[in-house]
């Protein structure tokens, strides 16, 4: 297959990892507890002896006895990130010598962020592993739905680095009838096994073929990733394709941070890469079941350190062992992006993705929703109607609102055709603008 001529070309590097991680994926808990904390070991002290950043924000290299001693040292915000970049960088390298990414921005703030050639292929390791847990073999060819987004590297450059493979491409920037059309005819034409995509993508185009009864072929497995997967989503774009979904969450910062395997019941942490940590709004780590603050240590990036680092995002760890056998732990689910939890007038939060996600299964005729909190007391839903919509499903949607955040909250409820995407391509299903 391609597999060997593109290690060639590519140096051993990734296909070694790949090897190394398709075994340690096995290993018991405390086996890979004591990985983690070997790694962890080396790179908090070597951020301490090249990065200023560290150096001055660190009396002392803090000692690891246990993994929990992690939280001694304060979490990183991406503001940090966005205010010491130079700072960042290790001494050991420029940041021409890195690769650079940059991410979204769209809760306000846009990254720019470094990682070394070896993290590259360790990460594109890690992709590939949790490939093959969606059921991607070498040589399959690879449906992707992504958007061209203004980044240097472009995501289909990625995507293709990630897979090293086949791909059929469709722009979800212009996601109309002409493109989805033809695409399918594409799909029929090619047979791919994989599809590929943001969760929201892969949806529209799904919902658009049921609709018309556009056939496509079975494909052996989907992954969505980059956005949160709804339920009533999923539903649709299994039926639709005719294979289970594999949820998978990372971001450009860390690179992957957990996947759905076989057994699609929680993600698997990423744990030889990246240490992660769920805590609590009063800086307690969450119990499993409880939902807390995303924060990561990549274990691997030297070009530029990342220890205690808030990605942003809320979620909920597990002690479930998996049924599936893999020693890696377990996280229950995603919750949402921080900045995205709407406020209630006591302080309390509500995750608004959850809100979206029981409101479209307890009323019919909704068929896609965002709800954008303006203040307080105001929001505005723009809301897909789907055919059996009607007025009366207006008003239990409102409701709904007024139920969580009082009687007399402003709604402004807008019909749309389809909801609108971020710069990056994707979407969000709640924006907290308070
Ligand atoms: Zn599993």
């Amino acid at each position: 297959m391609t597999y060997p001529i593109w290690d060639l070309w590519d140096g051993t590097g990734r296909l070694r990892e790949l090897r190394s991680l398709r075994q340690s994926q096995y290993l018991d808990s405390d086996r890979l507890r004591q990985l983690q904390l070997e790694r962890l070991r080396a790179i908090v002290s070597y951020a301490h002896r090249n990065c200023r950043f560290y150096r001055e924000r660190w009396a002392k290299v803090p000692r690891l006895d246990r993994l929990d001693d992690l939280r001694q040292i304060p979490i990183v915000e991406k503001a940090d990130v966005g205010a010491h970049v130079d700072d960042l960088i290790s001494s050991e390298f420029k940041s021409e010598s890195l690769v650079a990414a940059k991410t979204g921005g769209s809760t306000g703030v846009a990254l720019r962020v470094y990682f070394d050639e070896p993290t590259q292929k360790a990460r594109n390791a890690a992709a590939m592993r949790t490939d093959g847990w969606a059921g991607w073999r070498p040589g399959s060819m690879i449906a992707g739905l992504w958007g061209t987004p203004p980044v240097p590297v472009t995501l289909k450059e990625k995507i293709r680095n990630t897979f090293h493979d086949r791909l059929i491409f469709l722009d979800t920037m212009r996601l109309d009838e002409a493109s989805m059309t033809q695409f399918a005819a594409t799909m029929r034409r090619l047979e791919p096994e994989m599809l590929f995509g943001h969760a929201h993508s892969l949806f529209i185009f799904a919902q658009f073929l049921q609709q018309r009864g556009i056939p496509v072929p079975r494909v052996d497995g989907i992954i969505s990733t980059s956005m949160m997967l709804i339920d009533s989503e999923r539903k649709v774009i299994e039926s639709v394709f005719g294979s289970p979904v594999t949820n998978r969450y990372g971001c450009e910062e860390v690179g992957l941070i957990g996947s759905e395997c076989e057994v699609h019941r929680g993600m698997h942490l990423n744990s030889e890469h990246v240490f992660v940590e769920f805590i609590r709004e009063d800086g307690e780590p969450a119990q499993p079941g409880e939902e807390g603050r995303i924060v990561v240590t990549d274990l691997m990036n030297r070009g530029m350190p990342l220890i205690r680092y808030a990605v942003g995002d809320m979620g909920v760890p597990s002690a479930r062992r998996c049924e599936c056998g893999r020693g890696l732990p377990l996280m229950e689910r995603l919750t949402g992006r921080t900045a995205d939890f709407l406020k209630r007038r006591d302080g309390s939060r509500v995750a608004g993705i959850s809100l979206v996600e029981k409101t479209l299964t307890a009323i019919p005729g909704l068929g896609q929703l965002q709800i954008v909190q303006e203040k307080l007391d105001e929001f505005v839903l723009n809301l897909v109607p789907s055919p059996e919509y009607t007025e009366h499903a207006g008003r239990e949607l409102e409701g709904v609102l007024r139920t969580e955040f009082g009687e007399d909250v402003r709604i402004h409820l807008n019909k749309v055709e389809r909801l609108t995407q971020e710069r990056n391509a994707k979407y969000r299903f709640s924006i907290c603008k308070v």
